[in-house]
């Protein structure tokens, strides 16, 4: 190759920084000392409390819970939801550990349902392992954002009388057909982990409707019977009901995580908007090379995406490491979601042996094997997504050079290197 080679000198694990409004509430509390999330002589922290009131108007639900984690909002809907020890929960493959973690962490059994090359469920699937296990409860999750057609998982999930329950850790924004993602089932859970939409470094939202499973979701999230200082409540009959019967597990977000939410709120439509940009501006670059398949959008989805995702269906497992290598050499780090092992942030069904369940997921082990995954920080330029895109053909083009033996067949790197220059020229 003549042209000298594209590095990425650019950290992609850099967040943006807190506001400083932020900022500015934090160090008030801690001057203060008056830490805890429930303070005896009154509501003295009423940052969480006015977080959820702001979050469930956001989302557009009656009731929020702001706790400790997005795991920690799953296993309380899932507990709210009635789930039991034992229960079979359904789950889609493609998801991150702390979902079917959030499964197990209910004592209840996941039951994992395959996705397409779309990378969502897939609505038959999810059919026929309910129908199966006799579930009562879906946990769906918008995986990187991926939004399924949630009008047939919706059909599905009615005429089999599962509760829904939406994992939005990577949806927060996201829509269908203009309804908000989070909406849809019984409840929704959201998190404020530092790579997400929003950043508290940890932090989760649980969000529904039902009053008599709001009132479990705020005792069981510890409010030690203060349980009048959640701004977000239903009536106080619903919390006298579930009081000395519902467990405290001592869940709640704690008042400094949600004074540096607060103002993130305020940053989240500036925030969502650039982020599809650059989603769509990698994917243009992707889409120049031979060897990437992008997952396709179904029609009605509006997703809110923080990374990318793409599929290289040509390369075997080896191919694939090489291309890792690659692209790390010239300072893009690629996550692979088809490593025998779980590494940073990636994780399949084969690697959750806590979370065995006899599904084969033929077809889900497939589109994982090839699927890579890059991190997308909002502050990223528009020269520098070109530049990811740039090095993600360029690793790929030598990787299939080698591979085709060097001196072997030469047509394929020499069709990739003819199109790259017809597209650039077109833009
Ligand atoms: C981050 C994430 C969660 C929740 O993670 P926490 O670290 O517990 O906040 C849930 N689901 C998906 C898909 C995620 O990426």
């Amino acid at each position: 190759m003549s042209e000298p080679r594209a590095i990425l000198t650019r950290d992609l694990t850099e967040p943006e920084p807190v506001p400083e409004a932020g900022i500015a509430r934090a160090v008030e509390l801690m001057r203060s000392g008056r830490l805890f999330r429930y303070g005896e002589m009154g509501a003295d922290q009423q940052d969480a409390a006015l977080l959820e009131l702001e979050f469930a108007a956001l989302v557009g639900r009656r009731f929020c819970v702001a706790v400790n984690s997005g795991g920690s909002a799953l296993f309380l809907a899932l507990k709210v939801a009635g789930v039991a020890p034992g229960d079979p929960v359904l789950v889609n493959g493609f998801t991150l550990a702390p979902v079917p973690g959030a499964i197990v962490h209910a004592c209840a059994r996941p039951v994992i349902v395959e996705i397409g090359d779309d990378l969502v469920i897939d609505p038959e699937d999810l059919r026929a392992k309910a129908r199966a296990s006799g579930a009562k409860a879906l946990l769906l999750s918008h995986m990187r954002g991926h939004i399924a057609d949630m009008d047939a998982v919706m059909e599905v999930a009615d005429s089999c009388g599962l509760a829904v329950i939406e994992d939005c850790a990577h949806a927060l924004g996201a829509r269908w057909k203009g309804r908000t993602i989070g909406t849809f089932g019984f409840a929704a859970g959201f998190s404020a982990q530092t790579y997400k939409h929003l950043n508290a470094g940890e932090g989760g939202f649980l969000v529904l409707d039902d009053e008599a499973a709001a009132a479990r979701a705020i005792l069981h999230s510890g409010s030690y019977m203060l349980h009048h200082q959640h701004a977000s409540r239903p009536d106080g009959a619903f919390l006298d009901a579930a009081s000395g019967e519902t467990a405290n597990f001592s869940l709640r977000m704690t008042a400094l995580a949600a004074a540096i939410l607060r103002p993130q709120l305020r940053e989240l439509p500036r925030r969502l908007a650039r982020w599809s940009q650059i989603q769509a501006r990698i994917a243009d670059g992707l889409r120049r090379s031979q060897f990437v398949a992008l997952p396709i959008r179904h029609e009605g989805a509006d997703p809110a995406p923080t990374s990318v995702q793409f599929r290289v269906p040509s390369f075997d497992a080896g191919a694939m490491q090489d291309f890792l290598a690659e692209a790390a050499s010239r300072g893009l780090p690629v996550k692979w979601f088809g490593a025998a092992r779980q590494i940073g942030f990636t994780s399949a069904p084969r690697h959750w042996s806590y979370a065995r369940s006899d599904d084969a997921l033929a077809r889900t082990h497939d589109v994982l094997a090839t699927l890579c995954d890059i991190r997308t920080p909002v502050t990223l330029s528009d020269s520098e997504c070109d530049l990811i895109a740039r090095i993600v053909r360029e690793a790929l083009e030598t990787v299939a050079d080698a591979r085709s033996g060097g001196g072997g067949p030469t047509e394929r790197p020499q069709a990739v290197t003819s199109a790259r220059h017809q597209t650039s020229q077109g833009r």
